[in-house]
C-alpha cells in the first residue's frame, strides 16, 4: 500500500513563495486523494488478475496511470523544495550534464520556466534524466498521466500502433499482441530490470 509521505518541513515553511493553506490542502487533500486512487486501482487489478476477468482493465489501467503519475510526481515534488536560503548546483558531474545539454546554467532554466509557463491547461515543468542518451532533458506533461507514470524506467515495451502489424494482422490486434509474445527477449528485459534495480534513486 502506498502511503502519503510526511514533509521535511512544515506547511508554513515554504512563505512567502507558497502559501500554508495551499501547501496544507495540497499534501493533505490533493496529494493524500492520489495515493488513496492508486491503491484502489492496484487492488481492483489484482482483483482482474486473480479472477482473470479483465473487463475493465482500461478504465484501472486510466486509474493506475492518473494517480499512480500524480502520488511519484508530488513524492518529488516536496522533496525538491525547502525553506531558507536557495541553493545553487554545485557537483562538478551534474554541471558537466547541464553544460554540454544546455550551454549554461541561466540557458536551462529559461528552458525550463518557459517551458513550464507554457503548460496547456493542468500539468508540470520537468527536467529529466534520459537513461538512453545519457543526457538532461526539459519535458513538460500536459495533465501528467497520458497513461504513464513518470519515475518508471520501461523494461518490455510493445508497439500496438497500426504500422507495427497492420500489413499481417490487418485489424486484429489481439492476434498481434498474442503472436508478438512468442519474440520477446527475456534476458534483455531482465537485463533492464537489474539495471534499473540497482540504479535506483
Ligand atoms: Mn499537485
Amino acid at each position: 500500500m502506498h502511503t502519503l509521505p510526511q514533509l521535511d518541513y512544515a506547511y508554513d515553511a515554504l512563505e512567502p513563495y507558497i502559501d500554508e493553506t495551499t501547501m496544507m490542502l495540497h499534501h493533505t487533500k490533493h496529494h493524500q486523494a492520489y495515493v488513496n486512487g492508486l491503491n484502489n486501482a492496484e487492488q481492483k487489478l489484482r482483483e482482474a488478475r486473480e479472477s482473470g476477468d479483465f473487463s475493465m482493465v482500461k478504465h484501472w489501467e486510466r486509474e493506475l496511470a492518473f494517480h499512480g503519475s500524480g502520488h511519484f510526481l508530488h513524492c518529488i515534488f516536496w522533496k525538491n523544495m525547502k525553506p531558507g536560503a536557495p541553493s545553487q548546483p554545485q557537483h562538478p558531474d551534474f554541471l558537466t550534464a547541464v553544460n554540454s545539454k544546455f550551454g549554461s546554467f541561466e540557458n536551462m532554466m529559461k528552458h525550463f520556466v518557459s517551458a513550464s509557463i507554457a503548460v496547456e491547461g493542468s500539468g508540470w515543468g520537468l527536467l529529466v534524466y534520459n537513461r538512453t542518451t545519457n543526457s538532461l532533458e526539459v519535458l513538460t506533461a500536459e495533465k501528467h498521466q497520458n497513461l504513464g507514470q513518470w519515475v518508471v524506467t520501461p523494461l518490455l515495451v510493445i508497439d500496438v500502433w497500426e504500422h507495427a502489424y497492420y500489413l499481417k494482422y490487418r485489424n486484429d490486434r489481439a492476434q498481434y499482441v498474442n503472436a508478438w509474445l512468442n519474440v520477446i527477449n527475456w534476458d534483455d528485459v531482465q537485463d533492464r530490470f537489474l539495471k534499473a534495480v540497482a540504479s535506483h534513486i
